[in-house]
């Protein structure tokens, strides 16, 4: 059997998180062994709702890509690529345009609750909702096709985007033939992790993030802040693990002193401050090995540039075979 193809994305508008790593970044690194992997930097796609803001957006391209080698992710292995270096993408994103109705990008989940978010940021009055935001959808269908994905490693919140591709699929297949392939989203056992202040979501935008590339006296400044049990007050009160973010945490990063940290905390025989310290320790430690493979990608610039151009060229190849396959298939091969 052929081997399958993972497709998948991030895009570039600041640095890995933990909400990135667990709910989808940690798969992309196991995955790596067993799939033909491409792991896009979706900067057009942060254009949409960065448009004026390119500097951000240029450099967390090579932050990115230095956050994803940090976490273990090998480019003898997986493919890195900048998506506005292969136009074909852009391609197939107007010819799939034709595919979708605006109800149904507005009736979106994801859309959905991300117009919600920055109506509620930059209130009713912001920059308003772009055509190109409204359709970031369809590029995201043409990402995945574009390189015949199988399995989409993403978080929950991407669900919604993937049946939208997965619609696009059977409409062109039905009306131009058999030509592209309907993915499948590959979840994490924690598909959507919690920020540090107890929102369903960590969210780059949200402000309740822990970066991978956090200095440590930032992650300490953020773990003293995160909600914990608001019933318990003094320090002997009992209190309910499950609310608390600084126990959630605990588990997610997987400190081997769980279940004391549980029977201490409901038996009121640990106070917050402490386990919160003890929350430091342990973040720091598991952020360790990734600050430490930063400096080393951090130091060498050349080698990361050389990751990219090289990922991006090989990717292009790919892409290119299917925007012609495409346009055959859509009858628009005129000089073929
Ligand atoms: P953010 O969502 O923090 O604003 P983003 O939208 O720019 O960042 P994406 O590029 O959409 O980040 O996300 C990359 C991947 O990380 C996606 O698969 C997404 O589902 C996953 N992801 C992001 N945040 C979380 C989270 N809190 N829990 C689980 N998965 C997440
Ligand atoms: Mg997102």
């Amino acid at each position: 059997m052929e081997k399958q193809t993972i497709l998948t994305g991030i895009r570039p508008t600041g640095h890995l998180h933990l909400g990135h790593y667990f709910g989808a970044g940690k798969n992309w690194v196991k995955l790596q062994d067993q799939f033909e992997t491409y792991i896009e930097i979706a900067d057009v796609q942060a254009l949409t709702d960065n448009f004026n803001n390119p500097d951000k957006v240029r450099r967390s391209v090579r932050d990115l890509v230095i956050d994803l080698l940090s976490i273990g992710i090998d480019p003898n292995k997986a493919t890195m690529f900048i998506q506005s270096t292969i136009p074909e993408i852009a391609e197939l994103t107007v010819f799939y345009s034709n595919l979708v109705t605006i109800a149904r990008l507005e009736r979106n989940p994801t859309v959905k609750t991300e117009i919600k978010q920055k109506k509620e940021l930059f209130g009713e009055s912001g920059e308003g909702i772009t055509y190109g935001f409204l359709g970031y959808p369809v590029s995201q269908a043409a990402d995945i096709t574009a390189f015949k994905g199988n399995l989409v490693p993403v978080g929950e919140d991407q669900l919604p985007l993937l049946e939208q591709c997965r619609e696009i699929v059977r409409k062109f297949n039905h009306i131009y033939g058999e030509t592209l392939i309907e993915p499948e989203a590959y979840l994490s056992d924690i598909p959507r992790i919690k920020g540090l202040d107890g929102n369903e979501k960590m969210g780059k935008s949200l402000g309740n993030a822990i970066f991978l590339a956090d200095e440590p006296d930032v992650v300490t400044k953020k773990i003293m802040g995160a909600v914990t049990d608001p019933n318990k007050i003094k320090i002997d009160d009992k209190a309910n693990p499950d609310i608390c973010m600084v126990y959630y945490y605990h588990k997610l990063i997987g400190n081997k002193n769980l279940k004391t940290v549980c029977s201490e905390c409901q038996a009121g025989k640990r106070g917050c401050v402490a386990c919160k310290k003890e929350l430091v320790t342990e973040m720091l430690e598991f952020l360790r090995p990734i600050a430490e493979k930063r400096k080393y990608y951090e130091a060498n610039p050349d080698e990361v540039e050389k990751i990219l151009k090289e990922g991006s060229k090989k990717a292009k190849k790919v892409a290119e075979e299917t925007a012609k396959e495409v346009k055959t298939s859509m009858k628009i091969n005129y000089f073929d």
